[in-house]
């Protein structure tokens, strides 16, 4: 099942919110995901650097987490490469994570 997170719901104001430990590990995963898919926008597809962390029956999977633009939605999607877990992250453009260049086209 796909989780779908908007980042500005880790937010405060322009920055990261002062979050508790397992809300932040999960924020140091999705804002990863959304500065490899961002400097990687004009590629189909690329590698987070945070890979997957997901429990699978007591197993920490660290599974490569593939990460891409969707283009008709500007969602970001991300997938585990080893045990399929994925998510769409929404709301994520114009953050200090987005690493588009906006000087070249
Ligand atoms: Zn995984």
């Amino acid at each position: 099942m796909a989780m779908i997170t908007n980042i500005q719901h880790f937010m405060d104001g322009d920055k990261a919110a002062d979050l508790p430990a397992e809300a932040q590990d999960l924020v140091n995963f999705l804002t990863a995901i959304i500065e490899a898919a961002t400097l990687a926008y004009d590629k189909p597809m690329t590698v987070s650097t945070a890979g997957c962390k997901n429990d699978i029956n007591g197993q920490t999977c660290f599974g490569n987490i593939e990460v891409w633009v969707d283009f008709d939605t500007n969602h970001i999607g991300w997938e585990c490469v080893e045990c399929g877990d994925d998510g769409v992250i929404t709301d994520w453009e114009y953050t200090l994570w987005d690493k588009r260049s906006y000087t070249k086209h």
